[in-house]
């Protein structure tokens, strides 16, 4: 059975055995939290956990590295969306130890690109039209910088109120243990 089958076979009897009735909530986040972190896949279980939150709880946003690399983009434009339309009062930057996004080889992945069967000629159209891979490939020295680079953004945003307390951490792929980086005490922030 290829994964798909399996998937679409585990998939049914989820549905008709109603496992779902224990994940019943509804999308504005409970504990009102939007949390922007990393893909990596030793923290689809263990976050949540580590953090005590439930289905309901908070908004997750993912991408390679917690990243925020457009204050115009779509990461942003999720935070926004969880702040403004969701009723989401802080974001949380949680970036880890041991991140693939840490010290990316730009060049080795642009290497990897033609090893695949991407011609040359695409790689410097898209270098010739302004699209740099060393700048669209970047990562960070260490996962405190990459969440710092991430609060900058969000917390300097023209469209972030400033009543949002905007916080950083890096958290541990094996124990889970969290590590607060910066907390946000903006004097708007007393309450
Ligand atoms: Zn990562």
């Amino acid at each position: 059975m290829s994964t798909i089958q399996k998937l679409m076979e585990f998939n049914k009897q989820f549905v008709e055995q109603k496992q779902y009735e224990v994940y019943l909530t509804d999308k504005f986040p409970d504990k009102k939290l939007v949390i922007l972190t990393c893909m990596d896949t030793r923290l689809v279980e263990l976050l949540p956990r580590a953090l005590n939150l439930r289905n309901g709880d908070a908004k997750i946003i993912k991408n390679a590295g917690a990243i925020l690399t457009q204050p115009f983009g779509s990461a942003m434009r999720s935070i926004l969306v969880a702040i403004y339309e969701l009723g989401a009062r802080e974001v949380l930057v949680i970036g880890h130890l041991g991140c693939g996004m840490t010290n990316l080889d730009s060049k080795g992945m642009v290497n990897k690109f033609i090893q695949r069967g991407i011609p040359d000629s695409v790689i410097s159209t898209l270098e010739n039209s302004g699209i740099r891979m060393d700048r669209f490939l970047r990562g960070f020295k260490c996962p405190e910088e990459g969440v710092m680079h991430s609060l900058e953004i969000i917390r300097n945003h023209p469209l972030v109120p400033k009543d949002v307390g905007v916080h950083g951490f890096v958290i541990n792929p094996e124990t889970g243990e969290l590590t607060l980086i910066s907390e946000d005490n903006r004097p708007e922030m007393a309450q």
